[in-house]
């Protein structure tokens, strides 16, 4: 197990060195888009993580498709309805967390996820009425995983590697979100 003194100097040590130019993703002070799009990004990581979902990478460097994206890990475990809601928590972990720190839900930015949310939901749910009941229960179950100890400053954390990097690996995630939960949970935050 490490210490959490350790753990520090390791994230020091990903200080970038003076060869290393921080910005080089994109040139100049990061915009109120790209500081939502990190937070969106790092609540998907932070409740994949947080609900075992391993993940490759997270990015907000802009592609043709979408804004950013964090690539989750192929894992098939644990029964089939659990492995839907796991996935509709991960999917809305983004506009939680954008909206925790924007202070409003951006529900075009989310357009997709909640495309995607939908489709999972269509699964399960009888008609419309109860898709968005289960909807809206999920959302708020979102929100409460963002309330666990040390999650919110993972997400803090891990958007800020974002705004500096592009992208985070999952290795880098992992560690980040790990320090900061075990630091949250010994403050009992
Ligand atoms: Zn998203």
């Amino acid at each position: 197990m490490t210490e959490p003194h350790e753990a520090a100097e390791e994230l020091e040590a990903r200080e970038p060195s003076e060869t290393q130019n921080p910005s080089s993703w994109r040139q100049g002070e990061p915009t109120p888009q790209d500081v939502a799009t990190a937070y969106h990004e790092a609540g998907h990581a932070a409740m994949s993580l947080m609900l075992r979902r391993p993940i490759e990478r997270v990015s907000i460097e802009p592609n043709q498709v979408r804004l950013g994206q964090c690539k989750l890990r192929k894992s098939v475990h644990g029964p089939l309805k659990d492995a839907v809601e796991t996935e509709i928590l991960i999917l809305l972990g983004g506009l939680g967390a954008e909206a925790r720190h924007t202070g409003a839900y951006d529900w075009d930015a989310a357009s997709e996820d909640m495309r995607n949310v939908r489709r999972l939901l269509e699964m399960r749910a009888a008609n419309d009425r109860a898709m968005k009941r289960t909807e809206s229960r999920l959302l708020d179950k979102a929100e409460h995983l963002l309330d666990a100890p040390g999650m919110w400053s993972a997400i803090e954390r891990i958007a800020a590697e974002l705004l500096r990097y592009g992208s985070v690996s999952g290795r880098g995630v992992r560690h980040i979100f790990e320090q900061a939960i075990r630091l949250g949970k010994k403050r009992g935050e």
